[in-house]
């Protein structure tokens, strides 16, 4: 008698900051991301979620950055998508129903549904307290932006139309080996998961002032009195950003720290003391020796 058949596959997930993609992927792996140590030597892409069902495992990926290849970061960022598509067994991008599909989201969905990339599901997210006229067209808009497999619409953080979602891309998944052991859901270092929560509420709190230019790099993560130590570096390029980042005598890092908290605390588990600080290193994004230590 042959093993019953198990299945398994990459899905990178792509969308515009904000559209609710770590949303979708604590509610499609079915809890807050946890901390993990062991990592699998299986894949070269890093599990940002690991969704397990009887006989099933979707690997969640993340598809970076898609800005116009102007800097080494950037070239890199490229590469990285590149080599991301060709692994994947499907794309899930993520659009925001609230609001209208931009440049950001066309560019994006451009690579996504070209000629010879996987299967694309979309998923139109944010649809709770939407009406009907609000979410048909945007139904439609998503529709038209190539030919996807399908389109949901979906709410990420209520929950609708999430198993209809995964279901179709469950339905995607090769014939393949369970990557991870049961109750594994994520191969990112703790580290890297909370610098990339601090980058995300500089970025949002900066806005367009600091685009793109800052890095997040954690110290490794250890038990304090009382509370566990989190030591982030917010690296940018300029003394004018250092100066944005920090802020009217120090608001702006103080307001950027105590946003992230609650989030990091639960990454971590536990109350922690986050120190944060703001260092200028120039044309780091050139420094591909850098990017090697900041892990981008
Ligand atoms: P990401 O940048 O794509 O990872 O987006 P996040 O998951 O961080 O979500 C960005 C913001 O959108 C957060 O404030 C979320 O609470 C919010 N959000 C995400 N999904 C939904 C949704 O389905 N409905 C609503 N109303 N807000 C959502
Ligand atoms: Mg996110």
């Amino acid at each position: 008698m042959s093993a019953p058949e198990h299945r398994s596959g990459l899905v990178a997930l792509a969308g515009r900051p904000n559209v609710g993609k770590s949303t979708l992927v604590n509610r499609l792996v079915g809890e807050h991301v946890a901390a993990v140590s062991a990592r699998p030597q299986t894949t070269r892409r890093r599990a940002i979620g690991v969704v397990h069902r009887p006989g099933l495992q979707l690997v969640l990926v993340d598809l970076p950055g898609f800005q116009k290849p102007f800097d080494r970061l950037t070239e890199r960022m490229q590469r990285s998508v590149n080599e991301t598509l060709a692994d994947a067994d499907a794309t899930l991008l993520l659009l925001d129903a609230r609001t209208p599909i931009g440049p950001g989201d066309r560019y994006i969905a451009a690579r996504v549904l070209a000629a010879g990339a996987p299967p694309c599901v979309v998923a139109v997210n944010k649809t709770d307290h939407l009406g009907a006229d609000r979410i048909v067209p945007a139904l439609a808009e998503a529709a038209a932006l190539g030919n996807p497999h399908a389109v949901h619409p979906i709410s990420a953080l209520a929950g609708d139309g999430v198993d209809a979602l995964l279901a179709d891309l469950l339905a995607l998944l090769p014939e393949g080996p369970a990557w991870f052991p049961p109750g594994m859901t994520t191969d990112q270092p703790l580290e890297q998961r909370v610098a990339e929560l601090v980058r995300e509420r500089a970025l949002e709190l900066t806005r367009d002032e600091v685009p793109h230019a800052v890095a997040v790099l954690v110290e490794p993560i250890r038990p304090g009195r009382g509370r566990t130590l989190v030591e982030a570096r917010l690296i940018c390029e300029t003394e004018s950003q250092k100066a944005i980042l920090i802020g009217r005598h120090g608001a702006m890092v103080k307001r950027i720290g105590s946003e992230a908290r609650p989030a990091v605390e639960q990454a971590v588990g536990a109350p922690v003391f986050l120190e944060l600080s703001v260092k200028v290193r120039p044309r780091w994004r050139r420094d591909a020796a850098e990017l090697d230590r900041l892990g981008v």
